[in-house]
C-alpha cells in the first residue's frame, strides 16, 4: 500500500502587500506612568462616570434593535461642541460626521476618496497611521518633507500637490508627533491650489486633522474657519484627546453635507453602536467639567518644554499635549532607562527623538526625575 503523500500546505490567499505587516500599535505596557499615546492623564470624574452609566443603562434597553443608523442627534451635539469650541457656526447635523475614533473617520475618507490608481499625501514626519489607511484602501501613498523645524514650506507643499495630483491630502494640525500647528495663510493656499489638483481635474480632499486642536496655544485658529468657503476640506476631530474618552472610541468631522453624504455610501451600516451614541451625547453634556482640564494641560506642556530646554536638549514648540525632544545619539536606550524606571514614553519620528504625553503634575515630575537620572 503506498503513503498518500502530505497535501501542499494551505496558504491563505492574503494580499501580497500584507503579507509582511505587523499590525500597528504603540506598546501597551503594565507600567505607573504612560505617557506614549497622548491620553488625557484625568480620568472622568464620579459625575461624568455617573451620567454614562445612566445613558448606557437606558440605551441597554433597546440593544435587541439596531441603534440609529444616520446619529443625527450626536451630529447635531458635536456641531454644537464645535460651535462652543472655535466659534465658527452653522455647522448642523449635515456637516457632521462621526465615527468609532477619528481613525475610522479617516478610513471613511479614503474608502471614499481614494482607492486604486488614486494618491494620498501628506509630509513626514507625521501620524504613522495615515500610509495604513492608504495601504488598506489600495491608495497609493506619497510622503514629502517637512522642514528641519517641522513646519510645512508652503510652496514646496503646494508643488507637490500640484504634481502629485492626489486625491486626499491629510494634514494633521497640530502634526503628530512634533506638535507643529499649520498657519491658517499655509490652510488657505493649499486649498486655492486644491480646487482643481485632483483626479481629473477634479479638487483635492483637503483633511486637516485637528485630533489635538483644543490644546492650540492662544492665537492659533482652526481650519474650521475656513469651511464656508471651501467644499473640499474636512477638519477632522476626536473626542479622544481633550475630552479624556480615548476608550469610547469617537472621532468625527466637519465638512460640507456633499462631502459628508459621500461618508456615508461607503460606512458599515450601523457602525457606531446605541452604545457608544449613548457615551458620546452623556460626555458632551459634561463638556465644561471634561475640558476643564485642557488649560492646566497646556500650562504644563509649556512647562515641560521649557524644563526640557533648560536641560541643555531640544524641544519642539508644541500646539499639542505632548512634546517631541531630543536629540539622543541612542534615542532607544534613553526610553530603555525611563521605562527602567516606570515611564513610559514613545519611541517616533526621527531618529534621535522621542514623544512624551503630557500627564499629571506628578506624572510629569517623575518623567523629570527619571529623565536626569538616565541622563547622568
Ligand atoms: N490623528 C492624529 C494626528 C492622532 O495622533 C491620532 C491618535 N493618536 C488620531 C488621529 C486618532 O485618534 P482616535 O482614533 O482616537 O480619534
Amino acid at each position: 500500500m503506498t503513503a498518500t503523500p502530505d497535501p501542499a500546505p494551505l496558504r491563505l490567499p492574503v494580499r501580497p502587500e500584507l503579507a509582511h505587516e505587523e499590525p500597528y500599535g504603540a506598546p501597551q505596557l503594565d507600567v505607573p506612568v504612560l505617557l506614549n499615546v497622548n491620553e488625557n492623564p484625568y480620568r472622568p470624574s464620579d459625575a461624568v462616570v455617573a451620567s454614562i452609566a445612566s445613558a448606557v443603562a437606558d440605551a441597554a434597553v433597546t440593544l435587541n434593535r439596531y441603534p440609529d443608523r444616520e446619529f443625527r442627534t450626536l451630529r447635531t451635539a458635536l456641531g454644537a461642541y464645535l460651535e462652543r469650541e472655535s466659534g465658527v457656526g452653522g455647522l448642523d447635523a449635515d456637516h457632521l460626521w462621526a465615527a468609532n475614533g477619528s481613525n475610522e473617520v479617516m478610513l471613511h475618507l479614503l474608502q471614499a476618496f481614494g482607492g486604486p490608481g488614486r494618491t494620498a499625501l501628506s509630509f513626514a514626519p507625521t501620524y504613522s497611521m495615515y500610509p495604513e489607511y492608504a495601504r488598506d484602501t489600495n491608495t497609493a501613498w506619497v510622503a514629502g518633507r517637512r522642514e528641519e523645524d517641522f513646519t510645512l514650506d508652503v510652496d514646496v507643499a503646494a508643488r507637490l500637490i500640484e504634481e502629485v495630483r492626489p486625491a486626499v491630502v491629510l494634514l494633521p494640525s497640530p502634526n503628530n508627533p512634533t506638535g507643529t500647528a499649520l498657519p491658517l495663510d499655509t490652510v488657505r493656499r493649499l486649498l486655492d491650489v486644491a480646487r482643481t489638483s485632483g483626479p481629473d481635474g477634479a479638487a483635492t480632499v483637503l483633511v486637516i486633522d485637528e485630533a489635538y486642536a483644543e490644546f492650540r496655544r492662544e492665537g492659533v485658529p482652526s481650519a474650521l474657519e475656513l469651511l464656508a468657503s471651501n467644499p473640499h476640506l474636512a477638519v477632522s476631530r476626536t473626542m479622544s484627546k481633550a475630552f479624556g474618552m480615548a476608550g469610547a472610541r469617537v472621532g468625527y468631522l466637519a465638512a460640507a453635507p456633499a462631502l459628508v453624504d459621500a461618508l456615508r455610501v461607503v460606512r458599515l451600516p450601523y457602525h457606531l453602536s446605541a452604545v457608544t451614541q449613548a457615551v458620546a451625547l452623556a460626555a458632551l453634556a459634561h463638556t465644561d467639567e471634561l475640558m476643564a482640564q485642557v488649560a492646566s494641560l497646556r500650562a504644563e506642556r509649556d512647562e515641560l518644554a521649557t524644563w526640557l530646554l533648560e536641560h541643555g536638549l531640544d524641544a519642539v514648540p508644541s500646539d499639542a499635549n505632548f512634546v517631541l525632544f531630543g536629540r539622543f545619539r541612542d534615542r532607544h536606550a534613553v526610553w530603555q532607562g525611563l521605562l527602567d524606571a516606570g515611564i513610559l514614553v514613545r519611541e517616533t519620528g526621527p531618529d534621535g527623538w522621542l514623544r512624551v504625553s503630557v500627564g499629571t503634575p506628578q506624572e510629569t515630575a517623575a518623567f523629570k526625575a527619571a529623565l536626569v537620572e538616565v541622563l547622568a
